[in-house]
This record gives structure tokens, sequence and C-alpha cells, in this order.
């Protein structure tokens, strides 16, 4: 930006006012007029005298209009004309008309080229006033908008990453992976050049000179933003938009959201306009609300595990009561002299068919939990996935990944638990997430697609979706034993969200699976049979689950 005034013009106003140097150098010319005609007129030097008409278009020309300027010139050529006929009315030879045509091209020519000039100056005069009033739109927008804006001087980065670029690196992703460091040193590169009071309040800075300078002051450690942007200025990409966080200047750590707009002609990288709005608060609301929602999924899950062991315990207490006191009559019958084997059995045979009754209690409570878990609903996964997304946008955004879904426009709905599939969603999508920070990756897409499996099984259509992030993807060792209860390789997993997955979509009448993309990163599938089309005849609606039934938020056991 940084525009002005054109030189020697007004902007918005006319050129032709003139500076009071150019109007007196204007007013110079009325004498020199009269001094030409007298020469050309009343001496007999045998030159083209009226050429120094010239001279006076020249004075003039300095402070008159383009008509103006038309004028001058023809009333010089008539001075010329005139000076002509007075002083050669008796000898008219052909060097004296000679030389007055060589004076009337000259002031013709000279005319010509001031008109031209004039206009020139006009449109330059129009332009800067564009200018300078788009600069002044722009300067009120940057000092008033509410929005932090700032303007950052980027030639250093471009110029290092032009040296790598030069020094033979093609890969800025594997770059930045194998050298951990890298980024940050190139983010301090950054200059601030200018911000706007909105910045000051952001940043709770006292004045611009706080803030001026180096951006490195300004940025935590480890911000997965930098090497992203720097990603985007090395794909020559116009503009970069994500979350990133900064250091306000109490320490405090902000979560922004930046945009960032690249010049697109490869130059103006010294003045990089950079907007940023402050979301911490409401990433702080969000974080309370997930807290809470957590502990009331926890105070839920801890009362149905209460209430459910108290039924269990009360229910086995009988049959479990009752194969103590069998043994202890088996025992008393076999240490008799001689042992009475034949009571002894039959106490046995009791104790058999009480513990059968014990096995039957724990058969009827877990499939208790399973049904309750599978509750039937119809289903559309696509809008599904949305939910999750939705209820994951916390979490995508703290790992810088985004969430692209690709979903065929004719799926049809299935049936099955609304809660565990949707427990599955959210189970493979973190599970993709954990997978892409493991790895590092620089690229944090996980696709989820949704569409029609193109194989039926036994007869019925299948819906099929599938989750692809861009970690490392499964190493062989470990691929048979992914699906098995407590097998994790994390620190702190626990290594039962895949065995509660493959649960849940089974009890779904479906499958799950996993393969290594060709591209990288891992692909966790699954198919869930299409729920047969509506009859003709209202059906009876669903029945919704009883609302006091505290099962129903309990993951689903395992049938197998
Ligand atoms: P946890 O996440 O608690 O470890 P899971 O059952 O969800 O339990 O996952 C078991 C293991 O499967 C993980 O520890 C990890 O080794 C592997 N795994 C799961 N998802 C992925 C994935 N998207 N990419 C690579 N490995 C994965």
């Amino acid at each position: 930006m940084g525009a002005s005034g054109g030189a020697g013009v007004v902007p918005g106003g006319s050129p032709m006012a003139g500076r009071p140097t150019e109007r007196r150098l204007g007013i110079l010319a009325i004498p020199l007029t009269f001094a030409v005609f007298v020469v050309d007129t009343f001496t007999d030097i045998e030159s083209a005298i009226a050429v120094l008409y010239v001279l006076v278009l020249l004075l003039a020309a300095t402070m008159l209009s383009r008509r103006g300027i038309l004028r001058v010139a023809a009333g010089c050529g008539s001075l010329a004309v005139l000076s002509f006929l007075l002083s050669h009315r008796h000898d008219m030879d052909l060097s004296a008309v000679l030389r007055c045509g060589v004076s009337l091209s000259a002031i013709l020519i000279t005319g010509a080229l001031l008109v031209r000039d004039h206009d020139s100056r006009a449109l330059l005069v129009r332009a800067n006033g564009a200018l300078a009033r788009s600069e002044k739109r722009y300067r009120a927008m940057f000092e008033q908008t509410r929005v932090s804006l700032w303007e950052q001087d980027f030639t250093a980065v471009t110029a290092a990453l032009d040296a790598l670029r030069a020094g033979g690196v093609t890969d800025l992703a594997a770059h930045v992976q194998a050298h951990p460091g890298w980024s940050r040193e190139i983010g301090a590169l950054i200059v601030t050049t200018n911000v706007n009071d909105a910045t000051l309040e952001l940043l709770g800075a006292a004045g611009r000179a706080q803030v001026l300078g180096p951006l490195e002051r300004f940025l935590p450690e480890d911000d997965p933003a930098m090497p992203q942007v720097l990603l985007a200025l090395w794909e020559g990409r116009d503009r970069f938009e994500g979350r990133a966080q900064l250091i306000a200047a109490d320490g405090r750590v902000l979560t922004v959201l930046l945009g960032i707009s690249f010049p697109d002609d490869g130059i103006g990288f010294d003045q990089v306009v950079v907007g940023i709005v402050d979301i911490t608060q409401r990433e702080r609301t969000q974080e309370a609300l997930l807290a809470a929602q957590a502990e009331l999924a926890r105070a839920a899950r801890a009362a149905t595990l209460g209430a459910l062991s108290a039924s269990i315990a009360h229910e086995l207490n009988q049959p479990l009561g009752a194969i103590v006191l069998n043994a202890q009559a088996c025992l008393r019958w076999l240490r008799r002299d001689p042992p009475d084997i034949d009571t002894a059995a039959k106490a046995v045979d009791r104790m058999i068919r009480d513990g059968k009754r014990a096995a039957e209690i724990v058969q009827r409570t877990r499939g208790m939990l399973v049904k309750d878990a599978r509750r039937d609903e119809t289903i559309d996964l696509r809008q599904l996935v949305e939910e999750v997304a939705q209820l994951l946008e916390r979490e995508l955004a703290a790992a810088a990944a985004v969430l692209v879904t690709d979903f065929a426009s004719d799926v049809p709905p299935v049936r099955g638990s609304r809660v565990g599939l949707q427990q599955v969603l959210i189970n493979l999508v973190t599970n993709g997430l954990h997978a892409m920070a493991e790895a590092g990756s620089l690229r944090r897409d996980l696709i989820v697609t949704v569409d029609n499996s193109p194989e039926d099984i036994q007869g019925m259509a299948q819906v099929r979706v599938s989750v692809r992030d861009r970690g490392r993807g499964i190493d062989e060792g470990s691929r048979t034993r992914l699906f098995d209860p407590f097998f994790t390789t994390r620190p702190d997993g626990m290594g039962m969200g895949l065995a509660i997955c493959r649960s849940t979509v089974e009890s779904c009448g479906g499958t799950l699976s996993v393969h290594n993309h060709p591209e990288g990163g891992a692909v966790f599938e699954f198919t869930i049979p299409a729920a047969a089309p509506a009859p003709s005849t209202p059906s009876p609606p669903i029945p919704s689950p009883a609302p006091s039934s505290p099962i129903a938020p309990l993951a689903p056991v395992r049938e197998d």
C-alpha cells in the first residue's frame, strides 16, 4: 500500500491549476508571445523565428487545460501566419514560405505532444486518486475492525523456502518430519510490521512497539499450525486458514482461528495480511461442556453398574448358596465310613443343576445388555457420520485434522443401535487421530466414506462405511490381534475400543475389517445390512427405549 498523490498533480483535482512556479512560467508566455510576434513581423531576420512559439506553448501548457493548449497552439499558428503575411506581402519567396511551414509544423507537433502528455497526466491523476481512496478505505478497515489484523513480512521465509528448494528438497512434509525444530526456526523469520488496535487488545499489549518485530515471541513451542502455514506457502496456495495458538503479552495461551492471504503474483510478501479471531473462550466453554457430559456419562455408568451388580448378586446368591450347601453335604457324605456315594452323587447333581442356573443368569444378563444396546432403530449412516464429526469437532481441531466426508447419494438406511454405531465411529475416528499424531503426519485429513457395498451377503444389500487415516497403517505383527480385547500398542490405551466396535457391528448383523491403503494409512471398514424397504401398510412405530433403562449407554458385550 502506501500510495500518495502523483508527482506534480493533486489527486482528485485538475493538474492544470498548476503550482505557483508553473503559474509564473505560464504567465511568462504572454510577453514571450508578444516578443516573438514583433521580432517575426517587424525585423528582417531571415530565419524561422516563429519556431519560438514552441517555447510559448511549452510555458503555457504548465497551467492550461487540454482545450487551452489547443487554443494557444491555434493562436500561435495564426500569429505565425499573420507575421508571414505582414512581412512578406511584397516579396513572397519560396524560402520564406518554407520557413513559415517549418514553424507551423513545429507548433503543430509540439501542441499534439503536449495534448498527449496532458491526457497521460490526467489518467495518472485519476489512477492515483483511486489508489489513494482505496488505501484510505483499507486503512479505515484495518484500524476500525474488531478482528485482529496483522501485516507481516514473509520475505525471509520465502527466501528460506526457495533456498531449500534450490538445495534439492522436493517433499516439504518429509523434510519437516525429519527436522522437528525446522518449522519453528523458519517461523521465527516472520516479522510483524503493523497491527490494529484489536490485536493489541487480543494480546493485552500496551502499545504497538511491544508487538512489532519478530513474531517468534508470540509463538508457542509446538504449535502444529506453523508447519501447515509453511506447507501452504511451499505449495503456492494463495491463502491459509486454520487453528493456531498464540502467547499473549501476559503469557496466556490463546486459541485462535487464523486466516492468511498470500500474494498470488509472487511479490508483496513483505506485507502479508493476517486475520485472527480469538476462540479461547468458546473452546473453554466447550471443554467444560464436554467435561460435564463425560462426568454425567461416568455417573450414569457407575449407577448402571451398581444397579446391575446388585441385581446379578441378588439373582446369583440363591444358586451359589445352594451350591455351597450341596458341596458341604457332599463332603459330609463322602467322609462317612463307609462313604455314601449315591447320596453324595445326588448332591453333586444338584450342584451341577445350580451351577447351570447361575450360568443362565449370567447369560441372560449379557443378553439383556446386548439387546438393549442394539436398540433397533432406523439409521441413516451419513447423518450419523455428520453427527460424529460435530461431536468430535474439538478433538479434530486439537489434532489439527479435518474430517472429510464422501457420501454416495443413494445409500439406504440400516437398522441397529444408534448409540452403539455412533460409538463405533467415534472409536475409529479417534484411533485415526491417534495414529496420525503418532506418525507426525503433516497432512491430517480423515476420509469417511459411506456407500453401497458391491457385495450382498446372504442376498442382503450392505451399506459400507470406511474410515481412512494418514497414519503409518497397521503393521503385520498387530493385524491379527487388533480386535482382541486388551490388545493395545499405546501406553495409555486399554485395548477395548476395537473389540467393542467389532462386537457392536456384529450385533447389528455386520462385519468390521481393516486393511492398509496403498498410499499409506489404515482403512477401517464395516458393512451393515440395508434395512428392508418399508411395507406399504403403515408399520407400527419403532418402540422407543424405556426412558428409565439405565443400561443404554453401556457398550454391547460380544456374543462369542
Ligand atoms: P486403544 O486405542 O486403547 O489402544 P483399540 O482397541 O482402539 O485400543 O486399538 C488397539 C490397537 O490397534 C491400538 O493400540 C493400535 O495399535 C491399533 N490401531 C487402532 N487403530 C489404528 C489406526 N487407525 N492406525 C494404526 N493402528 C491402529
